[in-house]
């Protein structure tokens, strides 16, 4: 599952919130942003 965080209050929010409604249910804002997931580590063999 894929989480947004909301670029006014920094609070994560989960992308099946968002479909409904592309509104932050915190704080009401409508710009979100995708946190960086964990770096994948690649090891050159
Ligand atoms: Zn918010």
């Amino acid at each position: 599952m894929v989480e947004y965080k909301c670029f006014k209050c920094e609070k994560k929010i989960k992308s099946a919130a968002l479909e409904k409604r592309f509104v932050c249910p915190n704080c009401g804002g409508k710009i979100f942003y995708k946190p960086r997931t964990k770096v994948k580590k690649i090891r050159a063999v």
